[in-house]
């Protein structure tokens, strides 16, 4: 067991490549969309050089977010109703993002639940201060990715492409 714990450490290049190309979704909730922060949080992704194969302004009405699968896991919390009322306030943005290993590393951008424990330069470090007003999402893995991405969007809104920019991606 010591062996394989060294070459672990010793050959970190193979266990990234190990990775696989995933989905995640991201979603702007409707504080970052109101306080004019959707450039932003969209381009902090963008720069990271992970594709965005999904783009969306949506109001979700409130019998979708109350029956949607993706907050089911949370239906029993006390702050469920406030929850919901937040997600139909106004427009989210939704979007598919596809890269090597992208729900990790989006969910690192994205920092941690609470905006106050979230380090700086992450998107909730550096733009929220609660936890009920935390303007983004992102899966938290890629099951949950791909399953995200087919409950919010519908059939041929998903785009399959090539950026030009790839090739200076990766080696
Ligand atoms: P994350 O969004 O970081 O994956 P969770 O899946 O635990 O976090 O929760 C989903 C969302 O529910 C949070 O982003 C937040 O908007 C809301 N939420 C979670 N915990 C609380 C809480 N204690 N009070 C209010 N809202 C909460």
């Amino acid at each position: 067991p010591n062996k394989l714990r060294k070459s672990r450490i010793f050959l970190p290049h193979l266990v990234a490549s190990m990775v696989e190309v995933e989905e995640s979704y991201i979603m702007i909730k409707p504080d970052g969309v109101q306080r004019g922060l959707v450039g932003e949080i969209i381009s902090r992704f963008e720069k990271k050089g992970i594709k965005l194969k999904g783009l969306k302004l949506y109001q979700c009405p409130t019998e979708l977010a109350q029956d949607n699968e993706h907050y089911k896991d949370l239906q029993s919390k006390s702050f469920f109703p406030n929850l919901i009322d937040y997600i139909t306030s106004g427009p989210v943005v939704c979007m598919a993002w596809e890269g090597v290993g992208v729900v990790a590393s989006a969910r690192k951008l994205i920092g941690a639940t609470n905006p106050l424990n979230a380090e700086p330069g992450t998107i909730r470090g550096d733009l929220a201060v609660q936890t009920g007003r935390n303007v983004v999402h992102g899966s938290d893995s890629p099951e949950n990715g791909n399953r995200e991405i087919a409950l919010w969007f519908k059939e041929g809104e998903v785009v399959e492409w090539t950026p030009v920019q790839e090739p200076w991606l990766k080696e």
